[in-house]
């Protein structure tokens, strides 16, 4: 354990540092993403695709998302590709068609942001910057984020352990920005069946560890369509404040991660089936009426 830590300990032993801590806050922070309130008793969904494309695809992405009960809109425009060569994203055009599409759905934005120096530029868009899990440990990234007014969605690194993802969050909230959510992404293990190992005793122990909202990313946990739904169910089960999905209009054309998105209609099937299990966990999710026959 690093020297400049407090000593405070989660039953598990794992030591966390100060602001992050619940021992610092003992009630939940509640993450305003311009107007939607993420870590209250509101279990919130964000649905979008893993990159923005085209005016089409995400126009067709996003009010099928929403009509299905999402309530944040996610699409990366800067995306972190393993491949040099794979589709790296529209970049600023991208954002430009974030923006033109917040505008037509209302729908809050959260999209990638990879360098210190695309920070200004991409908070000028969005409502709220993800840090990916290739760039959890970037630290002028985290101090950067932590210097910008806009909330944070940090994800877990593939290779990190708890107190490592906590230590990141709190390089961010160090700088005043107290507006962090935590996403349980999956990490690597010896398993190749799936693309990561969804880690889902993350869930409650960061909620005993910390105040932050914790929400799941069930796409790149598991990199496999068909076992999202059954994943989200058990994040929501497990205790967390949302989800976030990946969902292209037509998943089998997506030039990034098409094999782990749901379509439009797995995905608003799946909305149903999640309004129950939060009900059944004291939560709730709000369906537009549509939806509810
Ligand atoms: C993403 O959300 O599209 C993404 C790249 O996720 P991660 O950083 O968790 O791999
Ligand atoms: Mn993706």
């Amino acid at each position: 354990m690093e020297t400049n830590l407090c000593d405070i300990q989660a039953d598990s032993g794992v030591s966390v540092s100060s602001r992050v801590s619940r021992k610092e806050r003992s009630d939940d922070t509640i993450v305003n993403v311009n107007g939607v309130h993420v870590g209250g008793s509101e279990i919130i969904v964000i649905a979008g695709p893993c990159a923005v494309e085209s005016w089409e695809q995400l126009f067709e992405t996003a009010t099928n998302v929403k009509s299905g009960g999402a309530k944040i809109l996610r699409g990366g425009a800067f995306k972190p590709r393993s491949s040099p060569y794979s589709f790296q994203g529209l970049g600023e055009e991208g954002l430009k068609l974030l923006a033109k599409i917040h505008l037509e759905t209302g729908l809050p934005l959260v999209t990638e942001v990879m360098d210190t120096r695309q920070v200004e530029l991409v908070a000028s868009y969005a409502d709220m910057l993800q840090i990916g899990s290739r760039n959890m440990q970037n630290y002028p990234l985290l101090k950067e984020a932590g210097m910008c007014r806009k909330p944070i969605l940090l994800k877990r690194g593939m290779m990190s352990t708890i107190e490592e993802f906590l230590l990141a969050a709190e390089y961010i909230l160090n700088q005043g920005n107290e507006q962090v959510i935590l996403c349980e992404r999956g990490i690597r293990t010896f398993e190749t069946s799936t693309r990561n190992t969804l880690d889902l005793s993350a869930i409650p122990m960061l909620k005993s560890l910390t105040h932050l909202p914790v929400i799941v990313d069930p796409s790149h946990g598991t990199g496999l369509r068909w076992m999202v739904p059954a994943m989200a169910k058990a994040a929501l089960a497990a205790g967390a404040d949302g989800l976030i999905m990946e969902v292209h209009y037509k998943p089998e054309e997506a030039l990034c991660d098409g094999h782990q998105s749901l379509s439009p209609d797995e995905f608003a099937r799946l909305m149903i089936d999640l309004q129950k299990i939060a009900r059944a966990v004291g939560r709730e999710i709000y369906l537009p009426a549509h939806c509810c026959i």
